[in-house]
């Protein structure tokens, strides 16, 4: 626990002293297990298996039954929704913080979107039925499913409103320190196409809104897969909707399960406070 709260203070002194601080990019493995008391924990560990992905490997497709649970340790997986035109844009973005078709528990469903690893990771899954089983015996896991379908509602609220109202490049902006949340460094492994598919336009627009972001110090550097960012200037650039969505999703994290440091906690939501343009709401 001191290290990974030392770890996110190393990290956070590294950057910037204006960057955002999210207690979202703090420690390793999946948050909605590390918050389960072990009793609860071990209704789900006998039937786990672990799997790595690659990116752009596909976890479910639209229309594939919401069978298995996966819970992320690492690495970062895209919600896209798929038009008959061909053209694809994201939902949402999940890692460590999420289990992807944690809400086949509602009952047998299928997926209305495309869930595609975007930074390669390790994950836990479990068969649909299993978890069930263990969601209706234990409410500690019924307690993290809620937390979680929560932000992931807020996510999308916020991704519809900004879609809907912001300009390419402070979505593109957005997007790209959503990524920065779920990769341990600066230089995030996403290539164009990827970020295309992501904010939803065409290649020659990704081309363009980068050239802009370099201009802007933003992205000191990128190349074939790769982009590398300086998060402060990127956050300048961003539209608020990171901000509002993460200060939210960091404050219902924090307050709601046990698995972030209280330390660390109350460092995020201190930080967040003292941020005038962006004050937490009580
Ligand atoms: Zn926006």
């Amino acid at each position: 626990m001191v290290n990974e709260i030392d770890g996110f203070r190393r990290s956070s002194a590294a950057r910037s002293q204006e960057s955002i601080v999210t207690a979202h990019r703090a420690g390793t493995g999946n948050r909605l297990l590390a918050a389960l008391p072990p009793a609860d924990l071990g209704l789900l560990t006998p039937y786990f298996q672990k799997v790595s992905f690659e990116p752009d490997a596909v976890l479910v497709r639209s229309d594939d039954e919401l069978d298995p649970v996966y819970f992320p340790h690492s690495g970062a997986i895209a919600f896209m929704l798929d038009m008959p035109d061909g053209q694809t844009v994201a939902t949402t973005l999940m890692g460590r913080e999420g289990a992807l078709a944690s809400f086949s528990v509602l009952g047998p469903s299928l997926s209305s979107v495309t869930a595609i690893a975007r930074v390669a990771g390790k994950a836990s899954l479990i068969s649909a039925a299993k978890f069930r089983a263990a969601f209706e015996q234990s409410a500690a896991i019924r307690n993290v499913v809620q937390v979680h379908a929560r932000s992931v509602l807020l996510q999308l609220q916020h991704v519809a409103a900004c879609n809907a109202l912001h300009r390419v490049d402070g979505r593109m902006a957005r997007w790209l320190l959503q990524l920065h949340d779920r990769v341990p460094d600066d230089r995030l492994p996403v290539t164009q196409e990827a970020l295309a598919q992501l904010v939803g336009v065409r290649r020659t627009t990704v081309t363009l809104t980068m050239s802009k972001l370099r201009e802007a110090g933003a992205v000191p550097s990128d190349g074939r897969g790769f982009v590398e960012i300086d998060r402060a200037r990127l956050e300048k650039v961003a539209c608020d909707c990171y901000s509002l969505m993460q200060r939210k999703i960091d404050r219902m994290y924090c307050e709601e399960l046990a698995a972030p440091p209280p330390a660390l906690c109350e460092q995020t939501l201190s930080a967040w406070r003292g941020r005038a343009d962006v004050a937490v709401p009580r």
